[in-house]
Formats: C-alpha cells, sequence, structure tokens
C-alpha cells in the first residue's frame, strides 16, 4: 500500500513552507567529523521544522529555520502541566546514497492517536511527512552512511499557550528535529539485563500508557535509576494486572518452544511499530504470532520448563535486543538465548538499509 492509498488526508492541499537557511550551519569537514562518531541524541542537525496551530487558525505558518533555542513564556501550558507527545523515526542512507524512511505513516498516525489522548491537535498524516521531506532536503548530508548508523528524525507537538488554567491549550507547536545516531551496540548486539520494577508502574489503567508522552518517560526515570543501582541496562513494568508491560521505551516479545511469538497486550502498552514489523516478517516465516497478557510467573515459569526459549525488546532505537538476564528484588533468572531474535534483526534491518527486498512497502523514499 502507498501512503495515498492510506492517508484519510491525502485530498488536504500541501503546505507552503517558508525556509530559512542556517547561514552558521556546520562545514562539511565538521559534519564529518561529528558523523564518524554520532553517539546518540547530542548532535542536531542545522536546521528545523514548525508548524503552528491554534484554535482559530488550525495549522499554520509552516517553517523551516535554523536549528536552535526555542522561546517560551513561562506560563506556556506545557511546562506546567505536560501536554507534550513525541515520536521516534530514523532515515537511512542506501549504498546508493539514496535516503528513505520507514512505515512514516505508521508514525504519523500514532502521533494522531497521542494527541487525541493529550488534547492536542491532530497533525494530519499527509503534513507529518511533508515535514520530515521539508527537513531531509537541507539537511539530508545529514543522514550518516556508515553501519547501523542513521540519522534520528524527532517530532514532537506541545501545549505553548501562556495560560495557567488548566484545560486543554489554545495554542500548540509541531516541531521536527534530528540527530544523526551511531550503531547502537558498538562491536555486536548485547544482551540486556532487566530489573523488575515492582514498586513503581510507568502507566495506569485508563491513563497514557498507550500514548507516545514524556510524563510517561518521567514516571520511568525514578524505576531506572533503580535498575542502574541493581546492575541492569533497563526496567520491565508490570501493567495494572500484574501482567508484563514493557520496558521504558521498547516493547518485549517471548518466542515459544513451538515458534510461536507472544507479545503483551493491554491498553496500557505504546503499540511499537518496530515490533509490528518484526512480528509481520515472523508471521511471513510461517510462524504463529499472538498477542495476550503474560503474567510475571508465566515468564518465569515459562523459562524454568523450556516453554519460552527467547526473550527480546524491540524499539526503533536499538531495533531488536535479546534479553539476557532478569532480575528483581529475591531472584535472578538467567533468560534462554537462541537465534531468531538476531535474524528477525537482521532481516529488518537489511529491508531498512535497502539491502533486501522491500516486499511489505515499508519504505519511503525521501531524496530525490
Ligand atoms: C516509542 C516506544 C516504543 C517503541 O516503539 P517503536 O515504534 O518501535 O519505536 C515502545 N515503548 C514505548 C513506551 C515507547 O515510547
Amino acid at each position: 500500500m502507498t501512503l495515498l492509498d492510506t492517508d484519510p488526508d491525502a485530498g488536504l492541499a500541501p503546505l507552503q513552507f517558508t525556509v530559512t537557511k542556517n547561514l552558521a550551519a556546520k562545514s562539511a569537514s565538521e559534519r564529518d567529523q561529528v558523523l564518524q562518531n554520532p553517539g546518540f541524541g547530542t548532535h542536531f542537525t542545522d536546521h528545523m521544522v514548525d508548524i503552528c496551530w491554534s484554535v482559530g487558525g488550525g495549522w499554520h505558518r509552516p517553517r523551516v529555520q535554523p536549528y536552535g533555542p526555542i522561546s517560551l513564556d513561562p506560563a506556556a501550558a506545557v511546562l506546567h502541566y505536560g501536554q507534550e507527545i513525541f515520536e521516534g523515526i530514523k532515515a537511512y542512507r542506501h549504498a546508493d546514497g539514496s535516503i528513505h524512511t520507514f512505515r512514516p505513516d505508521q508514525n504519523g498516525r500514532r502521533l494522531q492517536r497521542s494527541a487525541r489522548r493529550l488534547a492536542l491537535p491532530e497533525l494530519p498524516v499527509s503534513y507529518f511527512l511533508q515535514s520530515i521531506r521539508e527537513l531531509v532536503a537541507v539537511d539530508g548530508a545529514w543522514v550518516p552512511n556508515g553501519d547501523d548508523q542513521s540519522l534520528y528524525l524527532r517530532p514532537f507537538m506541545f501545549a505553548k499557550e501562556a495560560f495557567l488554567g488548566v484545560r486543554p491549550a489554545h495554542k500548540v507547536a509541531y516541531y521536527l528535529i534530528a540527530s544523526p545516531a551511531g550503531a547502537y551496540f558498538k562491536g555486536g548486539v548485547q544482551p540486556v539485563s532487566i530489573w523488575l520494577s515492582e514498586d513503581y508502574a510507568r502507566a495506569a489503567k485508563g491513563g497514557t500508557g498507550s500514548a507516545k508522552t514524556g510524563g510517561n518517560y518521567a514516571a520511568s526515570l525514578l524505576p531506572q535509576s533503580e535498575a542502574y543501582e541493581n546492575e541492569c541496562d533497563q526496567v520491565v513494568f508490570l501493567d495494572p494486572e500484574g501482567n508484563v508491560e514493557e520496558l521504558g521505551g521498547m516493547n518485549v516479545v517471548f518466542v515459544m518452544k513451538d515458534g510461536t511469538l507472544v507479545t503483551p497486550q493491554s491498553e496500557s502498552i505504546l503499540e511499537g511499530i518496530t515490533r509490528d514489523s518484526i512480528l509481520q516478517l515472523a508471521v511471513d516465516r510461517g510462524h504463529k504470532v499472538e498477542g495476550r497478557a503474560i503474567s510475571l510467573a508465566q515468564w518465569r515459569e515459562g523459562v524454568a520448563s523450556g516453554d519460552i526459549v527467547e526473550v527480546f525488546a524491540c524499539g526503533t532505537a536499538a531495533v531488536v535486543t535479546p534479553i539476557g538476564v532478569l532480575k528483581g528484588k529475591d531472584f535472578f533468572d538467567v533468560q534462554p538465548s537462541g537465534p531468531l531474535a538476531l535474524s528477525l534483526r537482521e532481516e529488518l534491518t537489511d529491508i531498512q538499509y535497502g539491502r533486501r527486498e522491500d516486499r511489505h512497502g515499508w519504505l519511503v523514499r525521501l531524496d530525490g
């Protein structure tokens, strides 16, 4: 399916962006120096996109402008009540130099679902995609070409109205910034150790767990520190029913002895596009896939009995990461390891980097 077939906003007239070039843009050699070792989330490209929204004016003043600080009134609602959402998506450079992104319609629609939950306006998916094209048009040289490197795109939206009353803001800003990203795992994929958060949850029944909103991340930071104190890399949360939910920013998948992939399903889970894609690739290979509740006891017993043969986490930033250890206050369970997680990871990244046929039509070319 092409974007036009699925985008309900396809009939909208495109936005007319005003482009202001950054006169202090990095030189080619300064940029190359950054791209040699970009790390994650500390370097930014020369430009950013912003689009305003207001109750009376709808979406207006679309701009590409030099990357730089945002000026906000101290009473801006986002600073007080956290009315904010975001997305995470990557641009990949193929061997022939072309630039592609992966399933952007899915991110655009998820931004709309998050917007609904946070009482923010829904950015049309076609505008979302246009914002990515506009930024890559000026900053395409920032898409690195090294192994497992990418340009991480961060769309976000927040309440900027200066008003301390509590209601959905009448003025909102949408921004898109971009940050070159190095390989997540240097020297090969490493299994991660996971701390079970028993005292804290990231989401509540009827809460915002399924929206990509900063507040969920704020709620995950203290348990994440607890994970570090217990020598674990990441934290796993249980949902309001005590079932396995997800990590702070990645979904969880269990591989069963008979080849079935099981992933937790609950209203508080953020539905990852990486998870959806990985599960589709598994279905293509003939695996059965089930979305259902899995309790902590079922996880631990499944590992002990050998019914669970692999456990992995997935998300845009790290793609697929095997889980090597689950640690709690009074237990330490080594997780089984197997070939499926890494083989699905390789298939997915092969598609993203143009090394394998894109049979689902997931890639969208951004340059040219
Ligand atoms: C973004 C995110 C994920 C992963 O989603 P992808 O679309 O695969 O990147 C998983 N959990 C949470 C809480 C997230 O915010």
